[in-house]
């Protein structure tokens, strides 16, 4: 059982894969990244793991799809119809019409992405965290989006803040002002989607892979139920860092993180998800000298390499993260 995010989810779950062909291996996806753009339903952390495991990924890009071409997008800008800043290529698009075209007929995520996936056979059964919609928003300061604020406003236009979706803060502004907070709205009073709970149970161990801590993770974390299935499963539970060397291996989770008041370091990863949670973890080599830090929260700690360069690397992580599993099981 995986809970996974985009990129590094994606990316770690083929080294899974590789590691331990055999395995039955459940993912349960966030969708806090979800948006709905053009009128279409676009789910980027789903996609990016059934596209990775499925062939049809943009190896470099790390999302999106291979071969891709953007006539679609094009024509729209033509119109004069945005957002302009979220790249929705032509073969992309066909994903969000279908999964969207099945929505309005009724059927809920969970049974559009398993059709999804009949074509792509990611070799995974891929749960959404939910049915139900929640979209992470984040809280920024409207005076660093550079927007003339409107003197005499309700507060004088000082102080103000908006909320606005992960996405267009990730992706318009690319993380360049401060979050001060990170909401996942709806998730308070979504359920978990069918088949997550029960996978859970019946797991034999959790990963918590490379993923963003707070918007990936977290968020699947935030779906009452979840947090408290996986505490209550009686079986090891392992993360692995995203942050090496003080920093996030790509991306920005440092924004996110200081967000939520956590450094971004692999130990305060480590001790935000807590030992109430987490059993085991891996850091990289290069942050061999925060095991004991780790430890000394509860967690049993290793350090081995964490780059995820080719499969091979990937697959001796994830075998690091299984050896780790039974040593704390045991
Ligand atoms: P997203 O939804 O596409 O942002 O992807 P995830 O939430 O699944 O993963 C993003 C995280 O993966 C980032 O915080 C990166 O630091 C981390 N990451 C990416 N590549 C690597 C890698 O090679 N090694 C490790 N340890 N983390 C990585
Ligand atoms: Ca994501």
């Amino acid at each position: 059982m995986v809970l996974a995010g985009g990129i590094g989810g994606a990316r770690f779950l083929r080294g899974l894969k590789s590691a331990v062909p055999d395995a039955d291996v459940t993912v349960i996806g966030n969708t806090g990244d979800d948006i709905h753009l053009f009128g279409l339903k676009v789910c980027p952390d789903l996609d990016t793991v059934m596209y990775t495991l499925g062939g049809g990924i943009h190896e470099g890009q790390g999302w999106g799809r291979a071969d891709e071409t953007f006539a679609v997008k094009e024509e729209l800008a033509a119109y004069g119809v945005g957002p302009d800043w979220f790249g929705l290529g032509d073969r992309d698009f066909a994903t969000h019409i279908v999964r969207t075209q099945m929505m309005s007929a009724g059927y809920p995520l969970s049974a559009v992405t398993e059709a999804l996936c009949t074509r792509w056979q990611p070799g995974v059964r891929l749960l959404p965290m939910t049915d139900d919609r929640v979209e992470t928003h984040v809280l920024i300061d409207t005076a660093d989006l550079g927007e003339s604020s409107q003197a005499g406003g309700e507060d004088g236009g000082k102080d103000s803040r908006k909320a606005i979706h992960f996405q267009e803060y990730w992706v318009r502004l690319r993380a360049s002002v401060d979050a001060h907070a990170v909401v996942p709205v709806g998730a308070e009073s979504a359920k978990p989607a069918p088949g997550v709970l029960d996978a859970i149970a019946e797991a034999d161990v959790v990963l918590f892979p490379p993923s963003n801590p707070v918007v990936s993770v977290g968020t699947i974390l935030a779906v009452p139920g979840i947090r408290e299935a996986i505490a209550d499963a009686g079986v090891p539970v392992v993360g692995l860092s995203p942050i090496v060397g003080g920093a996030p291996v790509s991306g920005m989770a440092d924004k996110v993180l200081s967000a939520v008041g956590v450094e971004a370091t692999a130990a305060a990863v480590a001790q935000h998800y807590g030992s109430g949670l987490l059993d085991g973890w891996l850091v990289d080599t290069v942050d061999a000298d925060s095991t004991q830090a780790v430890e000394d929260a509860g967690i049993r700690c290793r350090a081995v390499p964490l780059m995820m360069t080719d499969t091979e690397a990937t697959a001796a992580m994830a075998r690091e993260a299984l050896a780790l599993a039974e040593e704390v099981r045991a």
